[in-house]
């Protein structure tokens, strides 16, 4: 892949009528959203988190309007998105709050936000419209988010091959002798490399320290016959990627194979499970059948798998009590993991578009226990 493609333009016309068109179904007179991934889905723009009011309100069958500080505004107008949309400024000293129910009128019945608008912004709207029901945008904009067009799952896909680059230069270099921090360094590096904008996570957890999921890399020297998990990601045209590999420094002991294969075997059947139609519960079930019956059913101490898009984490989740069932333009990881404290862990993550001709793996890195120097 060739890591300067153009980006796919995405159709945020459509997008906009689709949150109109739910708004409305879901009987709401509007969606207000703030900086973050849905208004990087709405409009294409990736605003910055600051105190001053950035919202999009989409309102049923009106037009979509932008309130934005005046000295953001042409950034706002560069946003891919910007032309389906009204751009409203405002100037320090005005109240923002006050645009925003002007927007609405003084007594929209049901308002839905987005779940991460700040509480500052959503406590000051709600002394504005008492009469307000408030509720999170989740319902509405988290299904439409969650169902990938091909434009979307090109991206993932491309974040995806550039993960699976990035895994073959570490491991290439090797491990031992190194800390985990300097590894941690060096993977980030190697994303941006392949072509992510940004790496933005990088876990390497070595020997005990892998039995601890969302390990902080350290200064822990990493020594042969050490079992290391890399987890790592970055964006590629906004969108993520997340992977993780569970490597052995130097011949592994048995038991490290053994670990690894009941992992392995647990991420192959989720697979086959979303593949055959199943629930986010029951590809989480799929999984963790294989980890009970080996024994270290409570060594698995998380749901197998997220949404990802925009964001790293987002709908669907492969988890006990999701009964919805996944749909084409789904794509999520399958994660799971088994963690022995004090000893090591073993986890291994792919992500996975479901498409309408079934499931398919964005990641291609090989699953077999790599060892590495
Ligand atoms: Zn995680
Ligand atoms: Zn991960
Ligand atoms: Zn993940």
């Amino acid at each position: 892949m060739v890591p300067d493609d153009p980006i796919p333009q995405h159709d945020f016309a459509g997008r906009l009528d689709r949150a109109g068109a739910a708004a409305a179904e879901s009987g709401l007179s509007g969606v207000l959203v703030g900086v973050g991934p849905d208004l990087e889905y709405l409009a294409g723009y990736a605003a910055p988190a600051l105190e001053r009011l950035t919202a999009l309100i989409v309102r049923p069958g009106g037009t979509p309007v932008l309130v934005v500080p005046e000295l953001e505004r042409p950034r706002a107008m560069e946003a891919p998105g910007a032309a389906n949309l009204e751009i409203v400024g405002w100037v320090d000293g005005d109240d923002p709050y006050e645009q925003v129910t002007r927007i609405l009128g003084s007594s929209p019945g049901r308002l839905a936000v987005g779940d991460q608008l700040w509480s500052a912004h959503l406590l000051a709207l709600q002394g504005r419209l008492p009469g307000t029901a408030f509720e999170v945008a989740g319902p509405v904009l988290a299904t439409l988010r969650a169902r990938k067009d091909a434009g979307e799952i090109a991206l993932l896909a491309r974040a995806g091959t550039a993960a699976d680059a990035a895994f073959a230069a570490i491991t290439g270099e090797g491990l031992g002798g190194r800390t985990e921090r300097q590894v941690a360094a060096s993977l980030a590096e190697h994303l941006v490399e392949e072509g992510h904008e940004t790496a933005d996570f990088t876990i390497v957890a070595s020997g005990p320290n892998g039995a601890s999921p969302h390990h902080e890399p350290g200064a822990r020297r990493i020594e042969t016959g050490d079992v290391v998990v890399l987890d790592f990601g970055g964006r590629l045209g906004g969108y993520c990627s997340d992977i993780t590999r569970t490597v052995s420094v130097g011949e592994p002991q048995e038991e490290i194979r053994s670990v690894h294969h009941i992992v392995r075997e647990a991420q192959q059947q989720a697979f086959e499970a979303v593949g055959a139609g199943a629930t986010g519960a029951e590809a989480d079930r799929a999984a963790r059948d294989v980890i009970e019956r080996a024994g270290f059913g409570e060594a698995f101490v998380h749901r197998t798998g997220h949404g990802i898009g925009l964001d790293v984490h987002e709908d669907p989740y492969l988890v006990a009590g999701n009964d919805r069932p996944l749909v084409a333009g789904n794509c999520f990881s399958i994660e799971p993991g088994i963690y022995l404290v004090g000893r090591f862990g073993v986890r291994i993550e792919d992500i996975v578009a479901l498409t309408e001709e079934g499931p398919r793996r964005l990641n291609e890195a090989t699953r077999e226990l790599v060892t590495v120097d």
